[in-house]
């Protein structure tokens, strides 16, 4: 799909669930993606990214941000605590706070550096094991303690199970996100970006559908 083609989905399900025009954010997942293609989709005007990485957005981006100005880097991987100042360095956003410990190490560093990215906890909506983020009964305590920690908690994010219906993860995180008066809402990738702005969602995750099938590694 092109990138216009993308936009374009994103816009008719604004339309269709009574949202405004550009109220979703397009984060285009460039994640083990050959610099050429990050490169083609950065000439077409393109400027939100996300990476799973932080070595890999540290070795990727600071060479793209000297071509082009004005770009926006996500993390959305998986933080250990170790590298949460270059993620911070590096990072206008991190979607993946879900520890207490991650959270300390964040206002520790914000403190420090005199600034911290828009951070989005991650809810384990569909209380995998092997998935991070905080268990949904959890999330409420774990969001007033990241607030009262003076962290800059821009709204959630999740990962649905795959192979079922992401509807009633994206709602149940629209749902934490509200009663906690939380805005932003990070859900939706290539499969499902439609039905997550259907339920809401402020930002997108798209990777595949933007660049092609990622390459192995
Ligand atoms: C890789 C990844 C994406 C993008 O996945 P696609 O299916 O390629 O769109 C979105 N979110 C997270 C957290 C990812 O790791």
């Amino acid at each position: 799909m092109s990138l216009l083609e993308i936009k374009k989905r994103i816009s008719a399900a604004e339309a269709k669930a009574g949202r405004s025009d550009g109220s979703t954010k397009l984060i285009a997942v460039s994640k083990v993606q050959p610099n050429e293609r990050v490169q083609a989709i950065l000439e077409q005007g393109h400027r939100i990214y996300g990476e799973n990485r932080v070595q890999e957005a540290a070795d990727k981006w600071p060479a793209f941000r000297e071509q082009f100005d004005g770009i926006e880097l996500h993390i959305i991987g998986p933080l250990q605590t170790n590298k949460a100042r270059a993620a911070m360095e590096l990072a206008q956003a991190i979607h993946t706070l879900d520890r207490i410990k991650l959270a300390h190490m964040f206002a520790r560093l914000a403190q420090e550096m005199g600034a911290c990215p828009d951070l989005y906890i991650q809810v384990n909506t569909g209380a995998e094991p092997q998935k991070a983020g905080v268990l949904p009964a959890s999330a409420d305590a774990f969001i007033a303690e990241s607030v009262a920690l003076d962290l800059p908690v821009a709204g959630l994010m999740c990962i649905p199970p795959v192979n079922e219906d992401p509807s009633p993860h994206f709602k149940l995180l629209g749902d934490i996100a509200a009663r906690n008066g939380l805005n932003g809402l990070s859900m939706g990738m290539s499969g499902d970006f439609e039905t997550a702005v259907a339920h809401g969602a402020t930002h997108v995750r798209v990777g595949s559908a933007i660049f092609g099938d990622r390459v192995p590694t």
